[in-house]
């Protein structure tokens, strides 16, 4: 990675063997002044307060001072490899960590670049001075697009994890929210629940009009789809913890496939269960992978139409599970695509947006990956999960 950068801005400035030739040959003409030029690279940082403030004191700058002078060697020495930008990369990010605003680094160069100049000038007869500049500019110039770089790449990574903790941040409010809203919910509509079938009993005991029943089974049907929808909320305000243990994989793989069978036929679609190993034990939290697999299948269900085909796969080596969740749906489109894993974020009349959200923390509890493959002839989510239950975070998709 490190020898592609540096070879990218080698090749950029065009810097041949010629000019790492010249500059060797300028090396032992340049030494006896590296500490004069050190010295005048100093007084600038120091006449200059806001550069001078990241300097702790005198110590520290001989010891800088020393460092600049190996630097100015090894600059004009080579080889110009992985080592030597390994060298420059630990000092741009020193500058990054002290703080030290980036303009700066143009300014120091600047120092360095006319202190060069002015003692090629007069070592160097006039017709051969020209090239030689050239090639300490080209030095020069690498040089300080290695120490830029650092800022960039700090900037870059903070920005992410900026990014990342709003994003975990957000989550556990809205985790917090649901679950208290969730458990508000559950006993009133376990009451309703319960009072309707008195009801139904009662009603079925002294007539066996439909006019008079009817109302009430659509009333549980109602209540059975908020309940569904309840225990999805509360599937995603649940803390997440892993509880690990031998459980044979197959099992999950089957209930959930007895479990949502019916739904499938439903919808006129078929739901089977495809390379299944007789059994397979991993070290995991059996009601969580339940739970991943049951909100795939139920998307993937949801997914195709009349004569539709949803395929469950599961195989597994020495390290790792694989789940494998297949339909011949429509795919999910490209813009719909990276929010997915978005909790509430639903492209379904009624949905909660929840499913994927639940399966991406979950998934992630695990150590796990999802792989996803959609396209216009169906949509594939593949999740593999480590056998042995390591304690990672995040998740790779
Ligand atoms: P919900 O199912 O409530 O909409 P999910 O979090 O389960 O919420 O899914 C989010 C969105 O991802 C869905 O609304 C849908 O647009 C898309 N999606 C997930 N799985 C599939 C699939 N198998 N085929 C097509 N789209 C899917
Ligand atoms: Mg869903």
């Amino acid at each position: 990675m490190s020898t592609v950068i540096l070879d990218e801005l080698l090749a950029y400035v065009g810097f041949e063997a010629a000019d790492a030739e010249r500059l060797r040959a300028l090396h032992p003409a340049l030494q006896p002044h590296f500490a004069a030029i050190a010295e005048r690279f100093y007084e600038a940082l120091w006449a200059n307060p806001r550069a001078a403030a990241v300097l702790s004191g005198p110590e520290q700058t001989e010891r800088l001072r020393l460092t600049l002078i190996e630097w100015m060697s090894s600059g004009l020495l080579g080889p110009h490899d992985e080592r030597f930008y390994e060298k420059r990369s630990r000092i741009g990010r020193r500058h990054v960590q002290i703080g030290l605003p980036q303009h700066y680094m143009f300014t120091a160069m600047s120092v360095l670049r006319i202190a060069y100049h002015d003692r090629i000038v007069e070592l160097y007869a006039p017709d051969a001075v020209a090239p030689v500049l050239g090639s300490v500019d080209k030095l020069l110039d690498v040089e300080l697009a290695i120490m830029v770089g650092h800022y960039q790449i700090d900037s870059e990574q903070k920005l992410v994890s900026r990014e990342r903790r709003i994003q975990a941040d957000r989550l556990a409010a809205m985790q917090t929210l649901t679950a208290g809203l969730a458990h508000e919910v559950r006993n009133p509509l376990n009451a309703a629940k319960l009072q309707l079938e008195l009801l139904e009993r009662r009603l079925r005991r002294t007539s066996s009009d439909p006019r008079l029943l009817e109302p009430g089974e659509l009333a549980q049907k109602e209540l059975e789809r908020l309940t569904l929808l309840l225990n999805e909320f509360l599937a995603f305000a649940r803390p997440p913890e892993l509880h690990v243990d031998d459980h044979d994989v197959t099992l999950i793989v089957r209930q959930v496939a007895e479990l949502e069978r019916l739904a499938a036929e439903r919808r006129g679609a078929e739901l089977v269960v495809a390379a299944c190993p007789v059994q397979l034990v991993a070290n995991i939290d059996a009601p969580k992978v339940h739970q991943i697999l049951l909100n795939l299948v139920r998307n993937a269900i949801e997914a195709v139409s009349a004569g539709g085909l949803v395929t469950l796969a599961l195989d597994g080596n020495d390290d790792r599970v694989r789940l494998c969740v297949e339909d011949d749906g429509p795919g999910i489109p490209e813009d719909v695509r990276p929010r997915i894993y978005e909790p509430f974020f639903s492209t379904k009349e009624g949905g909660t947006g929840l499913g994927m959200s639940i399966v991406h923390s979950l998934v992630s509890l695990h150590g796990g990956t999802i792989d996803l493959d959609t396209g216009p002839r169906g949509t594939r989510f593949d999740i593999s999960i480590p056998r042995r239950a390591a304690r990672f975070t995040g998740v790779r998709t």
